[in-house]
């Protein structure tokens, strides 16, 4: 098995760091040389969703990973990972991946003190903890979407196909059961 993260901006460190400690092969993707791999899964990971839309189109990576999501490859996205795969954008007239039918408001803990920690119920799998760093969350879900967990009433998690998509980052804390749970589908 062979996982691919997202490399060109943001917290990818911290995920290669859990796949280090669960002993799962990765590569970094960060130029169209690295698609010429094969890859059972990929990881979208925290940073500003702006840069790495921004990037991907720029080192030609959008398109063909647009095309491996829409086909079914699993993935894991995490904050501004979570914003490329929605549908819609608050406030903004264009999405990116746009292969989970949600609609995500950035920065919608506030910008300055939006930072937080707390542990929460997500489905299948019990409590977690869950740290929040300028974190987006999910204002609407559309068919299909299973919600995973919510806080105070806004989504924060959510499974649509094979995609996984996190408000959080469940890569800063030691409870590695989303990835896990993520590697799981990139088996199948
Ligand atoms: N605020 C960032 C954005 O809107 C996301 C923050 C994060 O990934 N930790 O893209």
């Amino acid at each position: 098995m062979k996982i691919g993260i997202l490399a060109v901006q943001g917290a990818f460190a911290e995920h290669e760091a859990v796949l280090d400690a669960l002993h799962i092969p990765y590569k970094e993707i960060r130029c169209m040389r690295d698609l010429q791999q094969t890859f059972d899964g990929v990881i979208l990971p925290g940073g500003e969703s702006t840069v790495q839309g921004k990037l991907l189109h720029e080192l030609h990576l959008f398109a063909p990973m647009r095309q491996w999501i829409a086909d079914g490859m699993p993935v894991l996205a995490t904050c501004a990972g979570m914003i490329l795969l929605a549908q819609t954008i608050e406030g903004q007239d264009t999405a990116y991946f746009a292969t989970i039918p949600i609609t995500v408001r950035r920065n919608a803990y506030g910008r300055q003190l939006g930072s937080f920690h707390t542990e929460s119920e997500c489905r299948g799998i019990g409590k977690i903890p869950m740290t929040f760093i300028r974190a987006p969350y999910i204002t609407q879900a559309g068919d299909g979407v299973s919600i995973l967990s919510t806080i105070e009433e806004h989504i924060v998690a959510v499974r649509y196909q094979n995609q996984i998509a996190l408000s959080f980052h469940p890569e800063l804390d030691c409870d590695y059961r989303l990835h896990q749970g993520f590697l799981e589908l990139c088996k199948q």
